[in-house]
């Protein structure tokens, strides 16, 4: 195809997409012009081209941005003047101290939270805390260092049913480890899948090959609220000294694999922690985890109430 041709026919498809049927040999005319005769950049056929055939159509000017706006994670947000469109969810909104600007306030995926500015003069509705929508032609700016999006009127938002998660919040907690719940130990996990066993079956792939895993799913509490936990090989290792190679050896010896999680409750249940993880959906996934031991000036502080 030669470069005529293959400029015009990104026009036509490009209003094709709409809906909307163009005279392609005029195109192609206006397009040899414009490269061979005017030496005019690619790019630039192509928006002069669009922009005519919107007027000549009476089209939104909508069509013009599309093919620049590709769906993106909000982490590869990293460079201004960029069109793009995200799905994001709202998590909060700030009072905007301009009367240029209708809403102000944060976006977030599960890759990360950038602002976000939907300008007064861009006529779109307003966006709720807790919402997700798909943000679609914003604009990516820069203001003092940090990234943000711009919705104007070249923007549509669009809410959406699917629930965005936003970027995992990472949590201490310092609390009393009140329950251990079942499938913790030394469980065994779907080869294909990863997902823990449930007598010796995946609740997806069935009876398949398996591989042991060491870990506890319980219940901390903090005196005020409680938190379900998951620890792994290496946190259970660390607290208890029992690795995955140790519980399999105890599983061994007392030709039982529940050995393992009684010899894991006894040394745990009841004590003390502070847990450092993140939280995603229902459970902490801890990264850091040691048994707490208060400072001697909170004991003395418990003895003075005493
Ligand atoms: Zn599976």
């Amino acid at each position: 195809m030669d470069k005529v041709e293959e400029i015009t026919q990104k026009i036509v498809e490009k209003f094709e997409r709409h809906g909307v049927k163009v005279n392609k040999s005029e195109i192609k005319k206006r397009v040899d012009l414009l490269l061979n005769e005017f030496k005019v950049p690619e790019g630039e056929i192509i928006r002069t081209i669009t922009n005519y055939l919107i007027r000549e159509h009476g089209l939104s000017k909508e069509i013009l941005f599309e093919r620049e706006s590709p769906l993106v994670k909000i982490a590869e947000i990293t460079k201004p003047g960029v069109w793009v469109s995200v799905k994001a969810k709202v998590a909060q909104l700030w009072d905007s101290s301009s009367p240029n600007v209708s809403q102000v306030g944060l976006i977030g995926d599960e890759t990360g939270m950038i602002k976000f500015v939907i300008w007064a003069k861009s006529g779109k509705g307003e966006v709720e805390e807790g919402k997700s929508y798909l943000f679609k032609n914003v604009v990516t700016d820069s203001f003092q260092g940090r990234m943000q999006i711009n919705v104007n009127r070249f923007s549509s938002i669009v809410e959406l049913e699917e629930d965005i998660s936003l970027p995992p919040r990472e949590v201490s907690i310092v609390g009393a480890l009140v329950s251990i719940q079942q499938g913790s130990g030394l469980i065994q996990r779907c080869s294909i899948c990863g997902r823990a066993m449930i007598k010796n079956s995946c609740p997806e792939h069935g009876k398949v090959e398996s591989y042991d895993d060491l870990r506890i799913k319980g219940v901390l509490d903090d005196g005020e609220s409680v938190y379900e936990i998951i620890l792994n090989e290496e946190n259970v290792k660390s607290l208890t000294g029992i690795g995955l190679e140790e519980a399999k050896r105890i599983a061994q010896e007392k030709l039982d694999r529940g050995a393992v999680l009684s010899e894991l409750k006894s040394r745990l249940l009841g004590r003390y922690f502070k847990v450092t993880g993140t939280k995603g959906g229902r459970y902490i996934l801890v990264k850091e985890v040691d048994f707490y031991k208060p400072e001697l000036k909170e004991f003395k502080l418990l003895g003075e109430a005493i």
